[in-house]
């Protein structure tokens, strides 16, 4: 007997009130075991202390109540923990499911712009990407664009100070790379661009891919070749492609590109409103005075160049009928593609 005691019953004590966890019934016998009214462990100790030498009793005394303390108190949390049950805490059900982690996907222009470049890769061309911030050498005059042409009525542009702009298209990059790489030039330019038009099918943010060839000997053969393989294999074997004469500032002779529509086959429906024909991208052979500009020799070089909206063959691939669900920044339809 004596303070070694206490030590052992305090070592005894934290032994069975861990191992009782959030079990009631567990902790309600350790309390009757260490306190319990008559039978229980700290009487006994308190007995024990009239027969202690008298010198002995004062620092067996504080031990003791501080022992009792201790025990109350533990006994006290463990009761409040088994009330609160197996979810509150001590114990971890080891048989519930995690909790997982909120998952993201991946944006439908990003899918579509993968694929695209996919596409082109595979072709032999590589991917070029240039500044958003552009001068107006490179998004416009470099382009066949002077100051006072009707096309720059179409861009509604943000211009910035210091006579930069924000580019309304990703031509800009293929003015750039003819202007540092000489030919055999095959690239392709996935990017946003800008234009001041906000309404239920313009954003003033969107994206665009770009694509450039420029070789020795290039015909527009090589142009519908290109295309019509590309459009069949974003879209599928099946789709009709057609060629319609356009013009562009840039290229000579130009062609808008039409695909049979995806949705009705070709006999008119809500999306290519009747027509049975769906828009799909601009192309043409790149004009001379464009080669001229950027220093390519437009006598032994020809090329073809061709644009399209990413967004809005998104939305023709995955049915989004509304331009403004791909910039909301809503994650519901980003899971939707995980
Ligand atoms: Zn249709």
């Amino acid at each position: 007997m004596g303070v070694e005691r206490l030590e052992e019953v305090r070592r005894e004590f934290t032994a069975a009130i861990e191992a009782a966890g959030t079990d009631p019934e567990a902790v309600e016998r350790v309390r009757v075991r260490f306190a319990g009214k008559r039978s229980g462990l700290l009487n006994e100790l308190t007995a024990a202390l009239r027969e202690l030498p008298p010198e002995e009793r004062r620092d067996y005394g504080r031990a003791l109540n501080e022992l009792k303390r201790f025990i109350a108190e533990r006994l006290e949390a463990a009761k409040a923990a088994a009330q609160a049950g197996p979810a509150a805490g001590f114990a971890v059900d080891v048989t519930l499911p995690g909790r997982r982690p909120p998952r993201a996907g991946r944006h439908p222009v990003h899918l579509v712009r993968r694929r695209i470049e996919s596409i082109f890769l595979r072709m032999g061309y590589t991917v070029e990407s240039g500044p958003e911030v552009e001068d107006d050498w490179h998004n416009f005059e470099a382009l066949n664009i002077p100051p006072d042409h009707p096309a720059r009525d179409d861009q509604d542009t943000f211009y910035l100070p210091g006579g930069f702009l924000l580019r309304t298209h990703t031509s800009p990059v293929q003015a750039r790379v003819m202007e540092r790489q000489a030919p055999p030039i095959r690239i392709i330019v996935p990017g946003r661009v800008y234009r001041r038009d906000s309404d239920l099918r313009h954003s003033p943010m969107f994206h665009q891919v770009e694509g450039l060839l420029v070789d020795e000997g290039i015909t527009f053969g090589h142009l519908k070749a290109t295309l019509e393989t590309f459009l069949h294999e974003l879209f599928g074997d099946r789709v009709a492609v057609r060629f319609r004469p356009s013009y562009f500032p840039f290229t000579e002779p130009s062609a808008e590109v039409d695909i049979s529509c995806i949705f009705c086959g070709g006999s008119g429906c809500g999306v290519c409103s009747g027509s049975g024909w769906i828009e799909i991208l601009g192309s043409g052979m790149v004009d001379p005075r464009v080669f001229e500009r950027v220093g390519v020799d437009a006598e032994r070089y020809t090329g073809f160049a061709f644009g399209l909206g990413l967004d809005r063959v998104a939305m023709l691939l995955y049915g989004i009928p509304d331009l403004r669900l791909m910039f909301a920044g809503d994650a519901r339809l980003t899971r939707q593609f995980s």
